[in-house]
């Protein structure tokens, strides 16, 4: 269901990027369109119509609540991946990320 105007390609590599808002710090923030199962940390929360979705970095405990939820019942939560910020897999991010590295907190 993310399509359309949020979809970019990053000046680096090229790579297809949804830009969010960081919960945490309410910047903007690539996140990689491809899903990647059972990895990537981020959910995408479409707060308000029009504006971009906001990327909510879940918790461990989170994370294990969701993997539990599709294993209860798969159809309801399928696939289970969760989105991960383009910083962590874009090639050539050393050169142009400019913040902390995204993804490494949570508790
Ligand atoms: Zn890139």
């Amino acid at each position: 269901m993310i399509e359309g105007d949020r979809v970019s390609a990053c000046r680096s590599c090229g790579a297809r990027v949804i830009w969010a808002t960081s919960e945490k710090s309410g910047k903007a923030l690539p996140i990689d369109v491809e899903r990647v199962p059972f990895r990537g940390s981020i959910v995408l929360r479409h707060e308000v119509a029009g504006e971009p979705p906001v990327a909510h970095y879940t918790s461990k405990d989170e994370r294990a609540a969701l993997k539990a939820a599709h294993e209860r019942s798969p159809e309801e939560h399928r696939p289970f991946a969760l989105f991960q910020s383009h910083f962590a897999s874009c090639p050539s991010a050393a050169r142009w990320r400019t913040g902390p590295p995204a993804g490494t907190t949570g508790r």
